[in-house]
């Protein structure tokens, strides 16, 4: 759209700062690299909810800054996000804040078993543990270092599933089709589009909870709100992503206007359409592991192999160094029909050494 870019990140083999036009490698806290940032920019954005909301007020101060220092505040905390999921109407997993030790005592025996889930900085399923009965909260919350945390009901899903929604500063909304997710080790694995076990309904209820937790932020900029339905039908949400998400990258591909186009849009004020999902589409997360799968010597996977299969799109981050658990890129598989897409991932999936779909 004939935009510059400048990306600020520490890492100077960051994959980001790569492919814009200017690298600031700064901390996220550094000052003179905030400078750099404003002079270079006319309007910021985050990739990353854990930027400190300090830093995206300081930028706020000089620069159009979307999504808001206020916003993220609150997607970052995951105890201020569920507060604010039950103050927007929607519903979410039963849970207890607990942040002094006191509040152990507070937890009732039928909320077992449980999530412990740090109420900062956890992504990937990191921060978390099970907790299978009372007797066992104790030694977890230490086990996190007795950081402020909340304790989730384990619930019983059928599906996961998430909505990536985009909201403008006229507070103009517009969403992309439901994306059905199968998540590993606490890990997104695969996202299906449509979602084979969400009905018109579900989606519907959903995208009326994504939009109505983005209206009460008053919310600028593409943000992703995943999913549980359970066996009864009940529609929980878990968590925002104040950003495009891992489970919206079908859309560079399967759509007409993906999510990173709504961010710029957002960002760039200009108008907001609803994309048009012009593909049934299958994405694999390609994990580090993927370069592991013969031993302790990173190999490359055999993306020719994997090219030559029809509808494939293979976006590798760049990223300097393959370790497992990392999120190394995707493959979307594209077709013409769902049957088709899911076919082609299996076949994908055994070459490269991805448990099939
Ligand atoms: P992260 O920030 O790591 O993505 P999530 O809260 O989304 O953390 O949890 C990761 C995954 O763990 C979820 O996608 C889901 O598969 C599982 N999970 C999380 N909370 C619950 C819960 N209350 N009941 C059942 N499964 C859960
Ligand atoms: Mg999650």
């Amino acid at each position: 759209m004939g935009f510059r870019t400048a990306v600020l990140d520490l890492d100077e083999n960051s994959p980001a700062g790569m492919i814009a036009h200017a690298h600031i490698a700064a901390d996220y806290v550094d000052a003179a690299g905030i400078a750099l940032l404003v002079e270079e920019c006319e309007a910021i954005t985050t990739e990353f909810e854990n930027v400190p909301a300090s830093t995206l007020a300081a930028l706020a101060i000089h620069r159009r800054v979307f999504p808001s220092a206020a916003s993220v505040t609150v997607c970052q905390h995951r105890a201020r996000e569920k507060a604010h999921f039950l103050q927007s109407g929607v519903p979410c997993a039963p849970y207890f804040v607990l942040e002094a030790p006191d509040d152990l005592q507070k937890v009732a025996p039928a909320h077992f078993p449980a999530i412990l889930k740090s109420s900062t900085l956890g992504y990937d399923g990191k921060g978390q543990i099970n907790v299978p009965d009372a007797g066992s909260l104790a030694p977890a919350w230490a086990s996190l270092g007795s950081v402020p945390c909340v304790l989730e009901k384990r619930v019983d899903l059928v599906a996961e599933f998430s909505i990536v929604v985009a909201r403008g500063h006229d507070g103009a909304m517009v969403h992309l089709p439901v994306q059905q997710n199968l998540h590993r080790d606490g890990i997104l694995a695969i996202t299906q589009v449509p979602a084979p076990d969400i009905s018109e309904q579900v989606a519907g209820r959903a995208r009326d909870h994504a939009k109505a937790i983005a209206a009460s932020l008053d919310y600028v900029g593409v943000m992703c709100v995943e999913f549980f339905l359970l066996r009864d039908g009940t529609v929980l949400a878990n968590e925002v992503a104040p950003r495009p998400h891992n489970s919206g990258h079908y859309s560079i591909d399967a759509c007409d206007v993906s999510q990173f186009e709504l961010q710029v849009r957002t960002l760039a004020g200009l108008p907001l359409v609803t994309p048009r999902l012009h593909s049934h589409a299958v994405m694999l997360n390609l994990l580090g592991d993927l370069w592991f799968v013969h031993g302790d010597t990173a190999v490359e996977p055999p993306w020719p192999t994997v090219l030559a299969l029809p509808g494939v799109h293979l976006h590798l981050y760049g990223k300097s160094q393959p370790r497992r658990g990392r999120k190394m890129g995707h493959v979307t598989i594209t077709a013409a029909d769902s049957a088709t897409a899911q076919s082609v991932a299996q076949t994908v999936a055994q070459i490269i050494g991805i448990s099939p779909p």
